[in-house]
């Protein structure tokens, strides 16, 4: 781990013994900064001073956690959270969705007994986001049309790769490419500064075209150095009610000698339902090209079973929302369940976004999902990086 910033962490929990193991354990990952409160009351007077992080336990008597939470919602900087519970399941999920509705930023929970190994991955976790503030830019930084159109002109665009891996061996099988964009001053920002942008104003088409032929191109490369991995790519909507979009992108295959089926289209649930038939036709034609399609943030919108069908898709990508801890809550797992069997049925590759820890991963297996991405596999990286990390992993 690279040096960062030291970390100041506020440990709020009745239990003395349970602060004092707590803040031993991050004493010795370099965290020396650790202040514990075992009344919750005066836990709340030291939201004072500026905290990276709190960990706060649920069950406390007098004040407990879920007060704690909602008089917290006052202060000014409020630290991202994680709960610690010997309680199980739903109570977590409340707290968790609590949290949010008071914008607060929920890291996740601890079930108790808290062990080295589940404080160090939210340690990780934070400090991957000091690291990366491109990820919380995001929120506030948004381009203009005439930037963004300059910047597709100006390679801007510059696509990383997040790993899908095969869930039993952790094989890599394929990587979604992700927009990343250089500013003319060198930083780089990420994809919610543009995207939503871009589809708002009508200038999303470009956009994906040049994503589109920046990952084949990138396809090529790999194909040539003997990676057999297959690229997804992201299309809007809009993308698809384009007359050019079969022949440009059937151009691109051709100019970088990439056959289609290596190729797989991403196309979000929610959206589907905008211009059914143009859209269908679309993809049919794509289909039929060789292309893989797939349905991506599966769960966020209402498709019927009976839309399902009728759309050609390979793929079917379970949105995060339904893995990520679907674990200790009862009603995403259910989903996620019932998303994998769906798949199954159908004939589609059943792949889970948003896999975050261990717990996520086996709960992935144990349901019967194909394939897996998510930070705890791999986040995106540069090109070059992936190499390196496919390499590494013995291929
Ligand atoms: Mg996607």
């Amino acid at each position: 781990m690279t040096e960062s910033k030291p970390l100041k962490v506020l440990v709020v929990d009745d239990d003395p013994f349970q602060c004092s193991i707590v803040t031993k354990v991050l004493n010795a990952m370099g965290i020396s900064e650790v202040k514990s409160e075992t009344d919750a009351r005066a836990g709340v007077e030291l939201l004072d001073s500026e905290w990276d992080l709190l960990l706060l336990d649920l069950n406390m008597p007098g004040m407990d956690g879920i007060e704690f939470l909602t008089v917290m919602a006052d202060v000014p900087r409020k630290p991202p959270v994680v709960f610690f519970s010997g309680e199980e399941g739903r109570i977590l999920e409340v707290a968790e969705e609590l949290a949010q509705s008071l914008d607060m930023d929920v890291l996740g929970s601890i079930a108790k007994p808290v062990s080295r190994d589940k404080l160090a991955a939210v340690i990780e976790q934070l400090r991957d986001r000091a690291e990366k503030p491109e990820r919380r830019q995001q929120g506030f930084e948004v381009l203009s049309v005439e930037e963004i159109e300059a910047g597709i002109q100006n390679g801007a665009v510059e696509m990383f790769y997040q790993p899908k891996v095969d869930a039993q061996n952790l094989d890599l099988i394929g990587v979604e490419s992700l927009l990343r964009w250089r500013k003319p001053d060198g930083s780089m920002i990420g994809p919610g500064a543009i995207i939503p942008t871009a589809e708002s104003n009508g200038i999303i088409y470009p956009l994906t075209l040049e994503v589109l032929r920046s990952s084949i191109k990138q396809q090529a490369e790999w194909r040539a150095k003997n990676i057999n991995i297959k690229v997804s790519c992201n299309l809007s909507v809009d993308d698809l009610t384009q007359p050019d979009l079969v022949s440009k992108l059937d151009g691109m295959l051709e100019t970088y000698r990439v056959p289609a089926d290596s190729i797989i289209l991403e196309v979000t649930e929610s959206k589907l339902a905008e211009d059914v038939k143009v859209v269908l036709a679309s993809l049919t034609r794509l289909r039929l090209k060789g292309f893989s399609l797939s349905i991506d943030d599966f769960g966020t919108g209402f498709s019927s079973m009976e839309q399902l069908r009728r759309f050609p898709f390979t793929e079917l990508k379970i949105d995060r929302a339904f893995v990520n801890g679907a674990g200790r809550r009862a009603s995403a797992k259910a989903i996620f369940q019932s998303s994998v069997n769906l798949a199954k049925a159908m004939n589609m590759v059943a792949v889970a976004e948003g896999v975050e820890d261990n717990d996520d991963l086996e709960l992935a297996i144990s349901l019967g999902t194909d394939l897996i991405q998510g930070y705890f596999i791999a986040r995106p990286m540069a090109a070059a990086e992936l190499e390196g990390w496919y390499l590494g992993r013995g291929h």
